[in-house]
């Protein structure tokens, strides 16, 4: 990654009219429940999507990056109708019978290919014409936001073994998308340990070392120091312990790196679920 391709690499899109500027957004999912049970994180999404229309544009796209989608190279979903997939085990047949019907964009997807993959300062994007569709980490938060369905949705995969600061820079590419009408949403979760996890009635008390993590980073959110949550390993081992694989803090990156300087953020969910899945969320613009 040589250098970030500014707003006009993406103002040549076609299918995508200019707009209001759209927000951008982070969502920590969690439990895979949270999509259908009536609790305080569903609700959020529900109030969140009715926000669009009214405080926010209507998104003409949405394009997600989400935890669920790690693979060699960096690919966009581009199938007209994408499948719902149901990439977790265990839980009650009523999640596994969800489906999230909302239309592919395969011209659009096309067209951010290339406008990243620019020979000399992109990163190669390939198109996905099945592979994939959409995961649980992105029906799972958008259902509930916009159960209508009837937003063209694209998703983003990211390459795991590439550093964190190129998947900012290109969340700092995919900026200019958002004056095209395009909602970017990172769906993961700012502190995330399965391992550590302590399901059980009521809520549990927080690791020390996922408070550490997640008021570190939460503070960057908030203060607008977001280039610094390319440096989350600084904090050793309390990072380990947060992230003993990364997957669900990288798409924080890529929602960040599309901030522009100063953008107003407001943060919601800041609570955590299981002792160390923390649900800290936030919408800037
Ligand atoms: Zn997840």
């Amino acid at each position: 990654m040589t250098d970030i391709v500014p707003a006009a690499a993406l103002d040549s899109l076609k299918t995508l009219n200019k707009s209001q500027r759209m927000p951008v957004l982070f969502l920590g999912h969690g439990s895979p429940m949270n999509a259908i049970e009536d609790n305080a994180y569903r609700r959020s999404w529900q109030a969140l999507g009715a926000e669009f229309g009214t405080r926010y544009p209507q998104p003409q796209l949405i394009l997600c990056i989400s935890a669920h989608w790690l693979t060699r190279g960096y690919w966009l979903t581009g199938m007209a109708q994408p499948k719902t997939i149901h990439d977790f085990g265990g839980f009650p047949q009523e999640l596994f019978a969800q489906q999230y019907p909302a239309p592919g964009a395969p011209q659009a997807a096309q067209e951010i290919s290339q406008a990243l993959s620019q020979p000399g300062t992109g990163v190669p994007v390939g198109i996905d014409e099945g592979e994939w569709g959409l995961d649980h980490g992105s029906w799972g938060v958008l259902k509930p936001m916009f159960p209508a369905a009837n937003i063209p949705l694209v998703q983003l995969s990211m390459d795991y073994s590439r550093p964190a600061s190129e998947h900012f820079a290109i969340g700092q590419r995919l900026k200019a998308l958002r004056d095209h009408g395009v909602l970017i949403v990172g769906s993961g979760n700012l502190v995330h340990n399965l391992r550590a996890a302590r399901f059980g009635p009521g809520s549990q008390p927080r690791y020390d070392w996922a408070a550490e993590f997640d008021s570190v980073m939460g503070g960057h959110m908030q203060s607008g120091n977001l280039a610094a949550l390319q440096d989350f390993q600084k904090l050793g081992e309390v990072a380990r312990l947060a992230h003993p694989t990364h997957e669900h803090y990288l798409p924080l990156l890529y929602a960040a790196g599309a901030v522009h300087s100063g953008e107003p953020v407001r943060s919601f969910n800041a609570s955590f679920q299981a002792a160390s899945i923390s649900m800290r969320s936030a919408v800037w613009g």
